[in-house]
């Protein structure tokens, strides 16, 4: 399939408009690519997709699939030992060794931050504001209050929605600015076009979803997906 051009020859009015897709079996074996498999996920998924779902109950869930992702997507985060007395005595415990950083991409990833900040209370979150061009789907840079001191073992940038990676790869551009030694990406839902791109952008992160849907639509949104989860969560339609 070849990119459709407008009569003058400039971008495509429709930002999909025939790009060609992989399919969904064509992007399962990806390596780092972890889809989550857990029975209580996919149960929140059909809450979070059904479109008769109100806003104070979407953010709702939005916060518990973000706290069970970032149960999945923390399970090998280093551990240092750490001498402590209980009531009973001496022992050797364990502890997360250096910071954990989360980056929600302003606005929809601020309710996935929230459920990860319910797994590890103290990440510090690093807001940062990308927008999408609405034309050219490029994404822009309005909002960067990353700290200047860095001592993190892993930083997450957190979005639910991985439709053409416009953000989700200058999101990574930025992080991969500071010094951190291991990024992830976390999203809700992703089509397969976005982990395919993303992947072979940043081979060396790791992206943690909860579903893999089948396609974007000509306009750049996920099908069967959910809609816009921005909307969704704030109520804005
Ligand atoms: N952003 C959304 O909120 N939904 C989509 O389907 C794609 C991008």
């Amino acid at each position: 399939m070849t990119e459709t051009t407008t009569s003058s020859g400039g971008r495509p009015s429709l930002p999909m408009q025939g790009i060609p897709q992989p399919r969904r079996d064509e992007v399962l074996d990806l390596p780092r690519v972890h889809i989550s498999t857990h029975p209580v996920m996919a149960h929140k998924m059909t809450a979070l997709r059904d479109k008769n779902t109100p806003p104070p109950e979407f953010y709702r869930q939005v916060k518990e699939i973000g706290a069970l992702l970032a149960y999945e997507a923390t399970a090998n985060l280093t551990l240092e030992t750490v001498p402590i007395e209980t009531p009973m005595g001496p022992m050797v415990g364990e502890r997360l060794a250096g910071g954990i950083g989360v980056t929600p991409i302003l606005r929809a990833g601020l309710g996935l931050a929230e459920g990860f900040r319910e797994v590890i209370p103290d990440a510090q979150i690093w807001h940062l504001g990308l927008r999408r061009d609405g034309q050219t789907l490029q994404a822009i840079a309005y909002y960067n209050q990353l700290p200047h001191r860095v001592d993190l073992q892993v930083c997450y940038a957190v979005d639910p929605m991985l439709a053409t990676g416009g953000s989700a790869i200058d999101a990574i551009n930025v992080l991969k600015r500071r010094d951190i030694p291991r990024l992830c990406y976390v999203g809700i839902i992703a089509a397969p076009y976005v982990l395919l791109k993303l992947s072979q952008t940043h081979p060396d992160i790791d992206i943690y979803i909860a579903a893999l849907d089948e396609s974007l639509n000509d306009m750049g949104y996920i099908l069967p997906g959910l809609g816009d989860a921005g909307d969704r969560q704030f109520g804005t339609f």
